[in-house]
């Protein structure tokens, strides 16, 4: 898989860093204690096929973070933007 960084143009996925989905919302700090929604948010995701939109570190690289937009069923890559 290709990837079309912002700041260094077209490189090679092993250049970059899948970091967390960028759809799911951080739950408010509830402190020490192990909430339900921490832990979903934590460990559980749903699989879902369409577009989704990740956060990606160009690790390899500028150190950049970056947004992309992928289908989940082809792995095809929508967009690509600075975060
Ligand atoms: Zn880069």
């Amino acid at each position: 898989m290709r990837i079309i960084c912002p700041h260094c143009g077209e490189r090679g996925l092993e250049e970059f860093t899948y970091t967390r989905d960028a759809e799911c919302t951080r739950p408010i700090d509830g402190g020490a204690k192990l909430t339900k929604e921490w832990e979903d948010y934590v460990y559980f995701r749903d699989n879902l096929k369409g577009p989704r939109k990740e956060y990606w570190y160009h690790s390899a690289g500028c150190h950049a973070w970056i947004k992309m937009e992928r289908e989940m069923s082809t792995h095809e890559i929508i967009s690509v933007t600075p975060p």
